[in-house]
């Protein structure tokens, strides 16, 4: 018999999990697997504040999926549009070019980008932390400011330089302005004696008036306490309404003079989910307990882009985490090998195992099985958890030998050139645009595939 064709979009926590799971379950004669992604490597999003705050270098929380990965071929490019009717997608590869890929099982793993609301001016002056580009230019950006402030004359363009603004405060967001605000003044502590760190600000605001509600309570009030610690001032009850070059207005009415405005305040799914002619909710696909999709044959779907019923907490959807995310890849392969080999197929089930929070230094806070730790204690059980979650050798020797540097050295503050006239802009970073409409998959398949 022909080996089933298994092609998966998306090589991120999801993707990478399923085809591993695939690749050890199937025999080669068995299933042909093929991941398209736009790059041949994992990127580990949790580590990302680490690289925008030069703890960690970009390469070191790539994993390479030729390592990884076995005999799953690799298919450069963006899944750009689908026709379930004909099991095709379409490719869009590097150089442009579209083609179609034709498959008897399809795992749809294309994650998320940052979700942008209707606020005037924040497409073209928020900065997002989606994509490991955002994270070096954010780093590159945020030194500018300090290069700037220095050899500034004008108080209010240099409390502009200074002052940093993000809002949305969940992991991604508290992480990376914690890590952020302690690169920015001890940066002004030892390399610019014209500026004074106590004129370095960062406010972090959040609508909800809670930070990382994941954490419970008690670890909460503790976050809160560190980034007080660190002169971050929490603004509770409130968002952006405005965003310019060089201030935002917040919902309050308050108006923070910035050139600065990290965008946090939640993700969508790929906009890719819209595209197939699946149920959505909030952009995700709706899947059914098995990870299967509904009204589409042969299509699974599993991480962020998915919206996975939560059976340990009945009419809820599963979080979108890296956990949940590599759980599902792995379930939806083995429901795959379930359904190639005739047997049936189970529900996913997980419950959640906690997390952990790295704010830079020696503060962290963790909860894993619900027991709450701080300070080193915490900062073990982090680094250990991601080391184990990082998966290759090289990936762990690369994180772990850049934490031991960075203990031992401390940061240099060197900016790599990304100039503020770059393209920088959230939609210049993540896939937001230019998918295809069914009319437009349908001429390309005719085109590839001609009767
Ligand atoms: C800064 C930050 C910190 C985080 N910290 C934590 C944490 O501490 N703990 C936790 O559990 N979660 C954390 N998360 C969330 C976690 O990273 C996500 O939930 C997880 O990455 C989702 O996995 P995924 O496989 O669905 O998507 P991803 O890991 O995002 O992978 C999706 C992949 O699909 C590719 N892709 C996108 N569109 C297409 C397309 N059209 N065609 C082909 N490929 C495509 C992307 O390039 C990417 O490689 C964090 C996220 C961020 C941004």
């Amino acid at each position: 018999m022909k080996p089933a064709r298994i092609v998966i979009v998306g090589g991120g926590f999801a993707g990478v999990e399923c085809a591993r799971r695939l690749e050890r379950k199937l025999r080669p004669e068995e299933a042909e697997i093929h991941l398209v992604g736009p790059s041949d490597g994992q990127l580990y999003l949790p580590l990302l504040p680490q690289v925008a705050s030069g703890v960690l270098t970009s390469v070191a929380v790539v994993v390479s999926l030729r390592r990884v990965l076995h005999r799953t071929e690799i298919v450069p490019g963006l899944a750009v549009g689908a026709d379930p009717k004909r099991n095709h997608i379409v490719v869009r590869q590097p150089s442009g070019t579209h083609c179609g890929l034709e498959y008897d099982q399809l795992v749809l793993t294309p994650g998320s980008i940052t979700r942008i609301i209707d606020v005037p001016g924040l497409p073209q002056h928020g900065f997002g932390m989606k994509t490991l580009a955002e994270a070096a230019y954010l780093r590159d950006h945020v030194l500018r400011q300090l290069d700037l402030a220095a050899v500034s004359d004008d108080p209010a363009e240099q409390r502009e330089r200074l002052t940093f603004v993000t809002v949305g405060a969940g992991y991604a967001g508290t992480e990376t302005t914690a890590m952020l605000a302690r690169l920015t003044k001890a940066a002004a502590r030892e390399y610019y004696p014209r500026v004074d760190p106590a004129a370095v600000k960062w406010y972090l605001v959040t609508h909800s008036g809670r930070i990382m509600p994941e954490l419970g309570d008690r670890l909460a009030a503790r976050a809160k306490q560190m980034l007080a610690r660190r002169d971050i001032d929490l603004v509770a009850g409130a968002s952006a309404a405005e965003v310019t070059e060089r201030s935002v207005t917040l919902t309050t009415g308050q108006v923070i003079p910035t050139r600065t405005v990290l965008w946090t305040a939640g993700v969508t799914a790929s906009p890719l989910a819209d595209h197939l002619g699946a149920t959505t909710i909030k952009g995700r696909i709706v899947t059914d307990a098995d990870l299967t999709v509904p009204g589409l044959e042969d299509v699974w779907a599993c991480g962020d882009a998915a919206a996975v019923p939560n059976l340990t907490a009945p009419g809820e959807f599963c979080a979108p985490t890296a956990q949940h995310a590599s759980r599902q890849g792995r379930h939806a392969a083995d429901n795959i090998v379930a359904t190639l080999r005739g047997n049936p197929r189970a529900p996913y089930r997980h419950k959640d195992l906690g997390m952990v929070v790295d704010l830079g230094g020696f503060d962290a806070l963790a909860r894993p099985l619900g027991v709450g730790l701080r300070g080193a204690p915490a900062q073990f059980v982090t680094r250990g958890y991601h080391l184990m979650a990082l998966r290759t050798f090289a990936a762990r020797a690369r994180t772990g030998f850049n934490w031991l540097l960075h203990s031992l050295a401390g940061d240099d503050f060197i900016r790599i050139g990304l100039a503020d006239d770059a393209p920088h802009t959230i939609g210049d970073f993540e896939d937001t645009g230019d998918y295809l409409t069914p009319e437009q998959v349908t001429a390309i398949l005719d085109e590839c595939h001609p009767g």
